[in-house]
């Protein structure tokens, strides 16, 4: 099976000076890459008892559903702050110039239930820490948290420590 790293585009200097942009559309794109980053996920979750999936907008979207879907779990959307048309509970979160507002629907998660995090990439984690505080604030569990690309050199995983992090493809740097 090729890696999924063929699938993934990488642009320079976008969308700022000195980022390498990991562009997954062209994994989306490619029915090939869209199987390998699909089954990829739910090999990571085989065998592990969970209840939901939550992804959040819009690349953990792309990711997350197609995952809840072949393992017949449901799916919770993260949205940006004013799209959800029901109660709500929010969370900042800081991106690399000031902060930005997370959503979720207030009754999407139950105490106790098992929740998995899919996501498109993780850079600094800050996305990710936001989404869990959202999810534990509900009294859901976060059994693990899944990526299908890791940017190591941003340390993402020191700042989701105790949580159970996986990614398809690690880029050594940032
Ligand atoms: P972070 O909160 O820093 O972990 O970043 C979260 C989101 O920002 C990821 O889910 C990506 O969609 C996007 N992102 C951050 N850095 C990059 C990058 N170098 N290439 C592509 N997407 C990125």
């Amino acid at each position: 099976m090729k890696d999924i790293k063929t699938f993934v585009k990488t642009i320079p200097d976008f969308p700022k000076p000195g980022i390498q942009f990991r562009d997954v559309t062209t994994i989306a794109e490619n029915p090939e890459g869209m199987r390998i980053a699909i089954d990829g996920i739910v090999d990571m979750l085989k065998n592990l008892d969970f209840d939901l999936v939550v992804g959040s907008e819009s690349r953990g979207f792309l990711f997350g559903a197609p995952v809840a879907y072949a393992m017949d779990k449901g799916f919770v959307m993260v949205r940006k702050k004013g799209k959800l048309p029901r109660e709500t509970i929010c969370e900042d979160y800081c991106l690399e110039y000031g902060t930005a507002t997370l959503e979720m629907h207030k009754d999407a998660i139950k105490t106790g239930q098992k929740v998995v995090i899919v996501d498109d990439l993780i850079a600094t984690g800050g996305t990710t820490e936001a989404i869990i505080k959202m999810v534990e604030r509900l009294g859901g569990e976060v059994v693990r948290v899944c990526f299908v690309i890791e940017l190591a050199g941003l340390n993402g995983r020191e700042k989701l420590k105790g949580y159970d992090v996986m990614s398809l493809a690690v880029y050594e740097g940032k």
